[in-house]
């Protein structure tokens, strides 16, 4: 397998440079800095030997390894984004590596006392021996998905330097922006060509997700009346009060602080109001699209009633769809989770199947006609400066991947054809 100070080296290297995703620019990538990664990518992509190597004015990166069988199999995928959350600083991230971690608390930042405990993140337990990478408590680590990124890599330089293992061709796409939920929007599935793929975004080693919220928002702006106070009776109409009924009227333990596993909700994001005008801000999210069709319902007979008693519209809802549960794309293709899960039992990793209470780049590429999939890239606690990732899950993601190409040729050896 690859060493492990070449995949330190090489994932150390990708967090240090800072490619923050910024959800208020219109570009593509949305920060320039970004590119500074980006292109670094493709120059290594090009020196471990893959072909086709392309990066398109987006930043997006495509590569090929290609196929060192004879036979026709399906092309397959894998699928990692560079830019990390706008949620915590990336600059100057600082890893730090523990060898044979103890089980005992973590000072990240002795100055700040920043401190990384299994008291409270009892994950960190599972790791214990292990070499765990995390953040010198001032910034977060960008395991998320740097650490997708070196798997990926890692994965392909091995296959390139093992030609003995049989596979057939294999497309790698770096993305920016995903965490601005922008990664998909410019990935072009077509050039990208692979029958399916697999994004490497997960979290804890085994996890396998193919189930994501359907996802819509909701903009409800109620229209009040202002009148001096003291000339008001009858005549005012506060928007606030109106506002409140709403919120009121949607099931109160509905709601993400009440709900697990497929339960979906109503979410209140934002309310800005005074007399005159008020809007609130939702999000809507269920796995099962009947109910989540439901909901957005709910919402807008809640207005229908209340315009009824009024006479007249006070109350407007907007419902925009953001993305839908990936399973329905998936479940005509299954086999595409058989392969991965018995990739992972193949190298002794427990597949952790369960439902993504949110959505990933994958569903996108999925409604875009590309089955995608997610695989745990190995990171905890994204997105802030408690997150970590053990080097040996990053190895078991490599040797996932490794696994996936290989089962994928062996399995489609007798006469496939494409059709
Ligand atoms: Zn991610």
């Amino acid at each position: 397998m690859i060493s492990k100070k070449n995949l330190i080296d090489r994932f150390t290297g990708y967090v240090r440079i800072d490619t923050q995703s910024d959800s208020g620019s219109n570009e593509t990538p949305s920060t320039k800095k970004q590119w500074d990664l980006a292109r670094k990518l493709a120059t290594e992509l090009k020196e471990i030997g893959l072909e086709d190597v392309e990066i398109d004015d987006n930043a997006y990166i495509m590569a090929s390894l290609p196929s060192n069988i004879a036979h026709e199999v399906p092309v397959i995928g894998f699928i990692s984004h560079f830019d990390t959350s706008p949620d915590f600083t990336g600059t100057n991230v600082n890893p730090q590596i523990i060898e044979a971690y103890d089980g005992k608390d973590i000072v990240l930042n002795a100055e700040q006392d920043i401190i990384l405990s299994p008291d409270y993140f009892e994950d960190l337990l599972q790791y214990k021996g292990q070499t765990i990478i995390t953040t010198d408590g001032t910034t977060l680590l960008g395991a998320d998905d740097k650490a997708g990124i070196a798997e990926i890599v890692s994965a392909m330089e091995y296959l390139v330097n093992n030609p003995h293992i049989p596979h057939g061709k294999i497309r790698v796409g770096f993305t920016p922006d995903e965490e601005i939920g922008r990664g998909a929007h410019k990935f072009d599935v077509e050039k990208f060509g692979a029958d399916w793929a697999y994004t490497m975004d997960g979290s804890q080693v085994g996890e396998l997700e193919f189930e994501n919220f359907n996802a819509a928002g909701a903009v409800v702006t109620v229209k009040g009346k202002i009148v001096h106070p003291g000339y008001a009776k009858d005549k005012m109409v506060n928007s606030m009060y109106i506002a409140q009924d709403f919120i009121n009227s949607l099931p109160r333990l509905e709601t993400p602080e009440h709900t697990e596993d497929r339960q979906g909700f109503f979410h209140l994001t934002d309310i800005n109001g005074d007399v005159e005008e008020t809007v609130l801000k939702y999000i809507i999210r269920d796995h099962d699209k009947d109910h989540f069709e439901a909901r957005k319902e709910v919402m807008k007979n809640m207005a229908v009633d209340i315009n009824t008693q009024f006479g007249r519209e006070v109350i407007k809802v907007e419902i925009k769809d953001q993305y839908f549960n990936m399973a329905e794309k998936i479940e005509p293709v299954m086999h595409i989770i058989d392969i991965a899960e018995e990739a992972m039992k193949a190298v002794n990793v427990t597949p952790i199947i369960k439902p993504i209470r949110g959505g990933t780049d994958g569903a996108q590429l999925s409604y875009k006609g590309l089955p995608c999939p997610n695989i745990f890239a190995g990171g905890h606690n994204f997105h802030g400066r408690y997150e970590y990732v053990p080097v040996e899950s990053m190895q078991k993601a490599i040797a996932v991947i490794v696994k996936i190409a290989e089962l994928t040729a062996e399995k489609y050896s007798a006469g496939y054809e494409k059709n």
